[in-house]
């Protein structure tokens, strides 16, 4: 199961810990290993209030044991 992870906010910098179950678009087993890819759309950073996209992916190994993530926050573009 994926609980609340940090994630950087492009514009200040600061940790947005987020739960990401309800992001997950892709779902993927490698070797004992799960990737779970993640897209979210407007997120608001609670330090700052801008608005920003995130994607990148959860990893759990074995499934149900989280491992490692990389998320990241891109500014949206227009
Ligand atoms: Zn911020």
């Amino acid at each position: 199961m994926i609980s609340k992870l940090p994630v950087n906010c492009p514009f200040c910098e600061e940790e947005v810990d987020f739960e990401w179950s309800k992001y997950i678009v892709d779902q993927e087993k490698y070797h004992g290993e799960v990737e779970n890819t993640i897209e979210c759309d407007e997120l608001e950073c609670p330090h700052c209030h801008e608005v920003f996209n995130v994607f990148g992916s959860v990893y759990e190994a074995p499934k149900g044991t989280y491992s490692y993530h990389e998320l990241s926050g891109e500014p949206i573009q227009d």
